[in-house]
C-alpha cells in the first residue's frame, strides 16, 4: 500500500540530491572557467594597450612574442589588413587573418578556429606614431591581442568529463541513498497508519457489542408485546446499560480522535490540586460503603499548578474509577499528593488484583485490557488510561504504573507546576 509513496519519495529525494549536485558542480565549473582566463586576459589587455610603435622600434616584425610568450599582437589597419601577419608561423596565418578580420573593439572573446581555441581582445591604437614603414606605408588602427587557450579549454573539458562521469556513477549512489532515506521516513508513517487502522478496527468492534445487545433485547421485547415493563425490566436494564456504555465509548473515542488531530487546546488556569483531589474523592465516597472499600486521602494542602481543571478532574476520575473497579471488597485505596521540586506529585494506590509485569508496558495502549470480560463486566472499555496518559502528556507531565500482582497497583503522576504558579 505504501509502495507508490515509497517510489515517489525516493524519486523526490533523488531529484533534490541531483539538483544539489548539479548546482554544486556547475558553481565549481563556472568559477574555474572564469578564473582560468583571469591571468591571460590581464596580460592580453596590458600588452595590447601598452604596445607602442616607437618603444618597440618596429619590433612586431622581428619578434612576435612580447611579455607573455603565448600572446600574439596583430596590428590592423583601417582597411582590415594585418601588418605583421608574416611574422607568425605559416599554419597560424590563416586563423590569425580570420580572427583579425572578425574582431571588433570591445570585450574579450573566445573563438574557435579549426583545431585551436583563441582568446581575442581588440583595442584601438591611440598613440601618435602610427605609421609603420613598410612597402605600403601601413597605418595602425587597432591592436589585436590573441592567445591560444587550448590547454585551458582542454582542462575545462576534462573537468566536464569528470563531472559527467561522477554524475553517472553518483546517480546509482544517489538512488540507493534516496531509497534508504525514503524507507526510513516511511517507518513512522507506516506505524502511525497501522496504529490508526487497529484503532478503527477495535473501535468498530467495541461499538458493535453494545449495539448487538440493544438490538437483540429490543427485538425480543417486540416479540412479546403483552409483557409488562416489570416483566421486561431485565431487558430494559440491559438496553440502558449498553446504551450508556456506548455513550461513554463514543465520548472517549471523540476525545482520542481530537487528541490525534491536535484539536484540543488546554484551558489553562491556576488549579488547586489539593481541592480537586478532595472534590473528586468525595464523589467516590458512596462507593466506599457500596463496595466496602476504604478510601484514604493523604494530600498536602495548597498544591497549586497551572493546568486544565476539567482535564485534571477527568484524570483523577479515571484513576479512581479504575482503582474501585479492580479492587475487591475489603480493599483499600489511597490517594496521595505532595509537592516536588518543580513538580506536583500525586498517586492513586490500591490493594486490588494488580497488573501482570508483562502487561505493564501496554497498560496505556488503546483498548488494552488484561482481562477483557472482567473489564467489560465492570463497564470498562480500555480507553481510560490512554486518555489519562494523553491528559498528563498535554500537561508536560509523566504517568507511570507500578504493580506487584496480587498486591495492588499504583499510578504515579508528576506534573510541572507551570508558569503562572511561579509568577504569583
Ligand atoms: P478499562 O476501561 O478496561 O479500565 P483502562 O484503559 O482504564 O481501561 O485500563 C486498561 C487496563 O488496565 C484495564 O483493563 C485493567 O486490566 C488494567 N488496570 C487499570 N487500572 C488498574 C488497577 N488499578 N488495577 C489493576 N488493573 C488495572
Amino acid at each position: 500500500m505504501f509502495q507508490r509513496t515509497l517510489r515517489k519519495l525516493t524519486l523526490l529525494i533523488s531529484l533534490v540530491f541531483l539538483l544539489i549536485f548539479i548546482v554544486f558542480t556547475s558553481t565549481i565549473y563556472g568559477y574555474i572557467s572564469v578564473r582560468q582566463f583571469d591571468k591571460i586576459d590581464d596580460a592580453m589587455r596590458m600588452q595590447a594597450q601598452s604596445f607602442r610603435l616607437v618603444s618597440e622600434r618596429n619590433a612586431p616584425f622581428r619578434g612576435r612574442r612580447v611579455f607573455d610568450p603565448r600572446i600574439f599582437l596583430l596590428l590592423r589597419s583601417e582597411d582590415g589588413r594585418i601588418a605583421n601577419l608574416a611574422a607568425f608561423r605559416n599554419e597560424d596565418n590563416a586563423n590569425l587573418a580570420e580572427i583579425a578580420a572578425q574582431s571588433q573593439i570591445g570585450e574579450i572573446e573566445t573563438k574557435e578556429y579549426e583545431t585551436h581555441v583563441y582568446r581575442v581582445l581588440c583595442v584601438p591604437y591611440l598613440h601618435e606614431e602610427k605609421l609603420l614603414r613598410t612597402e605600403e606605408n601601413f597605418v595602425i588602427k587597432d591592436v589585436i591581442a590573441v592567445s591560444i587557450v587550448d590547454t585551458e579549454i582542454g582542462l575545462l573539458n576534462y573537468l566536464l568529463w569528470i563531472i559527467a562521469g561522477g554524475l553517472v556513477m553518483g546517480m546509482a549512489a544517489i538512488i540507493a541513498a534516496s531509497y534508504y532515506l525514503a524507507k526510513r521516513a516511511m517507518i513512522p508513517i507506516e506505524a502511525a497508519w497501522e496504529k490508526q487502522q487497529r484503532f478503527v478496527a477495535d473501535a468498530s468492534h467495541e461499538l458493535r457489542s453494545p449495539l448487538t445487545g440493544i438490538h437483540s433485547n429490543a427485538e425480543l421485547m417486540l416479540r412479546h408485546p403483552e409483557n409488562t415493563v416489570e416483566q421486561e425490566s431485565n431487558r430494559i436494564h440491559t438496553i440502558i446499560k449498553e446504551s450508556s456504555r456506548m455513550t461513554k465509548l463514543i465520548a472517549s473515542l471523540l476525545t482520542l480522535a481530537r487528541s490525534d488531530a491536535n484539536k484540543t487546546e488546554l484551558q489553562l488556569t491556576q488549579v488547586d490540586l489539593s481541592e480537586l483531589i478532595e472534590l473528586v474523592s468525595e464523589h467516590f465516597r458512596p462507593l466506599e460503603e457500596l463496595e466496602q472499600i476504604q478510601l484514604l486521602v493523604d494530600v498536602v494542602p495548597d498544591l497549586k499548578l497551572v493546568g486544565d481543571k476539567e482535564r485534571l478532574h477527568q484524570l483523577l476520575v479515571i484513576l479512581l474509577d479504575n482503582a474501585f473497579k479492580y479492587t475487591p471488597k475489603g480493599g483499600r485505596i489511597t490517594v496521595a499528593g505532595a509537592k516536588g521540586d518543580k513538580n506536583i506529585l500525586f498517586s492513586v494506590q490500591d490493594t486490588g488484583c494488580g497488573i501482570q509485569p508483562e502487561n505493564l508496558p501496554h497498560i496505556f495502549d488503546r483498548f488494552f485490557r488484561e482481562d477483557k470480560s472482567r473489564s467489560r463486566d465492570k463497564g470498562g472499555i480500555g480507553l481510560g488510561l490512554s486518555i489519562a496518559k494523553w491528559i498528563v502528556d498535554m500537561h508536560a507531565g509523566k504517568i507511570t504504573a507500578h504493580s506487584e500482582p496480587g498486591n495492588g497497583a499504583t499510578f504515579k503522576v508528576s506534573i510541572p507546576v507551570g508558569k503562572l504558579q511561579k509568577e504569583s
